[in-house]
């Protein structure tokens, strides 16, 4: 079996590592190779007066980005990235690479983000683009495992659907046989269903669909949400439970993530604990202060009022108490004064990560408030139908894992935290 890369230290006797030609250095009677894996980079010296004959058959024929087994002792050496080399009794190409490369892995000259989404395989491969794909997969590890530990069950609901969630939004249609379907643009309906099933607490992290047209730096067309809801729950129970996950899951990422955070030059700062929370009115008098918008109540944040607010806050933070006319129909309003209601909104400085509320569990007051945001309470039948069999008080949010990903990494673009990212222009790869 072959040695990933990061476990190789001056101290290995004899090793085998598999890994991809980073560069290749011909100084005369020394040839450096840097073999790169997914661990890290190590340094491979052929000495070519003492190398065997296959080691300098092999060296003859491999180039940059191909495949290469090589085996050999390890010694420690100052100079040599991870502080040790590899001098090698065997070189073997395994895969090679064809010229020229569609993409620079070295990256001396950085490429446009097109460019290197056009050529994504080998994009990743780049140190600073591996490490972003290895954090993102340690947060969504992080929050599955915090919210496993707080006995919340994960449940996957359908992406094929035949009505909106909230109306308004635009939805992808889809044939479905003799039907017009829709790829589903948020679970919450589908988890609320969950909360009349009893089942208490749930989440998801999936797939969400939103037909917007923008063509801004944090949206995409097909994002990764992570969804839950709890029953017996306000909305300032599952402000906590949020803001304790997101602390949690910085916190797991530096604890785990040390190399990959140090090939990005990122230092981890852990969110301080409550977050501060501002009421939507407090929040509009900031904003229209610091943008001298014309901003009022009934209003929502565009994105200067959002980069205004965040630099006032210059944290996390939640927006809470806001006008019952500008949230979804699921939002429930405050008994005493029903023009607001109880949702919030979680902000990272640079923008919105999270949004949630308490919901309506009363079915009478829900129906009536999808109507009044113009809809019709019997498109929403099978939604709205389990409320009156004891749907249980709840509350929940969702939270976008690209943006929690981009806020924590400071990634320009919510591109830059997709794999194969959907926008208007781009189907492909
Ligand atoms: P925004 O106002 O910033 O467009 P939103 O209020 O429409 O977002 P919600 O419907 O509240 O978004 O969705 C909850 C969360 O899901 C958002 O806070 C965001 O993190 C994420 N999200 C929603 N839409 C997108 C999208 N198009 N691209 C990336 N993430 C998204
Ligand atoms: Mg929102």
């Amino acid at each position: 079996m072959h040695t990933p890369i990061r476990s190789v230290t001056p101290a290995s006797a004899n090793v085998e590592v598999i890994g991809w030609i980073h560069e290749l250095r011909d100084l005369g009677g020394l040839t450096f190779l840097l073999l790169r894996d997914r661990t890290g980079i190590l340094q491979v010296t052929v000495n070519r007066k003492k190398a065997p004959a296959g080691v300098l058959a092999a060296l003859a024929i491999i180039s940059r980005e191909s495949v290469v087994r090589v085996r050999g002792p390890v010694k420690a050496i100052d100079k040599a990235p991870g502080g040790r080399e590899v001098t090698p009794e065997v070189l073997e190409l395994v895969s090679p690479c064809a010229t020229p490369l569609p993409l620079d892995v070295v990256e001396k000259v950085p490429a446009e983000l097109d460019t290197r989404l056009d050529a994504r395989f080998l994009d990743v491969r780049r140190p600073r683009v591996t490490a972003v794909f290895l954090i993102r997969s340690m947060v969504l590890q992080a929050v599955s495992e915090f919210l496993w530990e707080r006995d919340f069950v994960q449940i996957t609901t359908p992406k094929l659907v035949a009505a909106a969630t909230e109306g308004g939004t635009e939805l992808f249609p889809v044939a479905y046989f003799d039907k017009e379907a829709f790829l589903n643009q948020s679970p919450q309906l589908y988890k609320q269903m969950m909360m009349a099933a009893g089942f208490e607490k749930v989440f998801e992290i999936g797939p969400i669909f939103r037909a917007e047209e923008h063509n801004t730096t944090k949206h995409l067309n097909e994002a990764t949400s992570i969804d839950v809801e709890v029953s017996f729950a306000d909305q300032e129970d599952v402000m906590r439970l949020l803001e304790e996950l997101v602390a949690a899951v910085y916190r797991k990422v530096g604890e785990t993530c040390a190399e990959p955070l140090s090939w990005l030059k990122k230092e981890l700062e852990v969110p301080a604990t409550p977050f501060p929370r501002i009421p939507y009115t407090d929040a509009i008098e900031i904003a229209a202060r610091r943008t001298g918008e014309p901003l009022k109540f009934g209003d929502d944040f565009g994105a200067a009022a959002e980069k205004a607010l965040g630099e006032e806050m210059g944290t996390h933070y939640f927006i809470v108490d806001w006008p019952t006319a500008i949230k979804p129909y699921y939002a429930m309003p405050y008994s005493d004064r029903p023009e607001f209601c109880r949702a919030f909104d979680l902000m990272h400085p640079r923008m919105e990560l999270s949004s949630g509320a308490q919901r309506v569990h009363q079915y009478d007051l829900l129906a009536a408030q999808i109507r009044s945001k113009g809809l019709k309470p019997e498109s929403f039948e099978f939604y709205l139908n389990p409320f009156r069999f004891g749907m249980p008080p709840h509350a929940g949010w969702g939270l976008g894992a690209e943006r929690l990903v981009m806020t924590m990494l400071d990634l320009q673009n919510i591109r830059e935290a997709v794999l194969f990212p959907r926008d208007r222009h781009r189907l492909v790869p």
